[in-house]
């Protein structure tokens, strides 16, 4: 049982197999709902807590396109109460979580989370700290964290991942979703697109430093993301099919993480970029319009510009004349500080001992990526598209696809590719690209390409 790419997200609940990759998957959430009118069903989803007492948890705008729908689907046989946020842009912090702490009643017995992004991270970690289950009705295709184990909250002005739970049901009516604001239905195109430049890093990583990889995941992932792909034109017009192809990528890529116990298959360096991104308008106070997924967009991009760069460097050239023996320590502390401000110090003392500078140990670097250089090519070729057919595919959607919409100055751009991977410790093609000695030549590369 290895083939699933043809099995839809509903399908695919209490999955549980031995794979050819050694591992054994599971799905562990129990309930899948995908398609035209299914919030109706919700009660029958939630049989087992009739008569109990439930939360609903909303914003203002999520609860008047489904929040009310739900109270109202559920008034007669549960004890409905709920809480709906007034801020039109919540942020997953210390006092979101507090401020549902004090309003979730004493025995209550499920959280209904009625939203997308925050008020799924809020929820989840709710859930996860108090011990009650629960469910996610979903109101926009903008990230693929329905199906996550993780909630990424900001605490203390950092945003960090922490463990959470899943939940025991997704609900994804696609009647609700196709009316989420354009931005946000380009968000999860997006947030897909990364997967192409998360697949190839993964390969990376299984190749220089024989990371775990499974081949039938990355077969699933790709499959739903080129169905994708191909219906990008049409989310313009808010297609129910193409919109219903975004939900079930987004959610069946939460799952394969789940599936690997790692988020190797949906998050690379496009992601680092987007956390780099977030974390700058962040330290300066700056709110704005532009999602994850429209970040990620923009990054995987940006990351094929790096892939194709990698595709056609001259490696013995770069052996020959050492000119990738020395990595500047002072300068990379330098360049994170200006990147990421205030917050630039965690960095460095989180990343400092993990990156070499030591010369010897570059050198042995170097020549493991000079044994397995025609397998990194061959990642470069076959799973990264050309930059201009990601880009095509984002303007077809009528998707952001350049730093410049998000609102980085050319030289805060420049500075930032060069910083983004210094915020995670995984390896990836800007990791590669330092090892190689060339991060630096790409990111003027590329900044010229985005900024002439
Ligand atoms: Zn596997
Ligand atoms: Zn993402």
């Amino acid at each position: 049982m290895n083939d699933l790419s043809g099995l839809s997200v509903e399908k695919m609940t209490g999955l549980n197999y031995k794979c050819s990759c050694g591992k054994n998957h599971s799905v562990e959430i129990e309930n899948i709902l995908v398609g035209t009118g299914v919030i109706t069903q919700i009660a029958n989803v939630l049989k087992s807590y009739e008569g109990k007492k439930v939360f609903i948890v909303a914003d203002v705008n999520t609860y008047d396109v489904a929040g009310k729908k739900v109270e109202e689907l559920l008034a007669n046989r549960y004890q409905v109460s709920k809480y709906v946020f007034k801020q039109e842009r919540l942020i997953p912090n210390e006092k979101a979580l507090g401020t549902l702490l004090v309003e979730i009643p004493e025995d209550t017995s499920l959280i209904i989370a009625v939203g997308s992004g925050t008020i799924n991270d809020i929820s989840r970690f709710l859930s996860y700290k108090i011990g009650i289950p629960y469910v996610i009705i979903g109101t926009a295709p903008s990230m693929d964290g329905y199906a996550s184990v993780v909630s990424p909250l900001v605490v203390d002005g950092v945003k960090t991942t922490y463990n959470a739970v899943y939940p025991l049901a997704i609900v994804a009516d696609i009647d609700i979703m196709r009316q989420a604001p354009m931005y946000m239905l380009q968000a999860g195109l997006g947030d897909i697109l990364g997967k192409y430049t998360a697949l190839a890093d993964w390969h990376i990583a299984n190749i220089l430093n024989d990371e775990y990889f499974c081949k039938e995941i990355e077969k699933l992932v790709l499959s739903s993301l080129k169905k994708c792909e191909e219906a990008a034109q049409s989310i313009k017009d808010r297609d129910d099919q193409t919109v219903e192809k975004i939900i079930e990528a987004l959610i069946l890529t939460g799952l394969a993480i789940g599936m690997v116990g790692a988020s190797r298959p949906a998050s690379g360096e496009e992601h680092h970029l987007s956390h780099c991104y977030e974390m700058i308008f962040m330290n300066r106070g700056e709110t704005t319009k532009w999602l994850h997924g429209n970040n990620v967009g923009v990054g995987v991009g940006i990351i094929a510009y790096a892939y194709e760069y990698l595709n056609n460097i001259d490696i013995n050239e770069i052996f020959r004349n050492e000119s990738y023996l020395y990595l500047d320590k002072a300068k990379w502390r330098q360049n994170i500080k200006e990147v990421y401000g205030t917050c630039g110090s965690n960095i460095i003392a989180f990343k400092e001992n993990s990156i070499c500078f030591n010369e010897e140990e570059r050198k042995i670097n170097m020549k493991k990526i000079l044994a397995n250089w025609e397998s990194i090519k061959k990642v470069c070729e076959v799973c990264v598209p050309a930059p201009e057919a990601i880009i095509n595919t984002l303007k077809k959607a009528g998707a952001i696809y350049s730093p410049k919409e998000l609102g980085l100055d050319k030289e805060l751009f420049r500075k930032s590719f060069i910083a983004a991977k210094d915020i995670r410790k995984r390896y990836g093609a800007l990791q590669l690209l330092e090892d190689l000695g060339k991060l630096d030549d790409v990111a003027s590369y590329i900044t010229n390409i985005y900024y002439n």
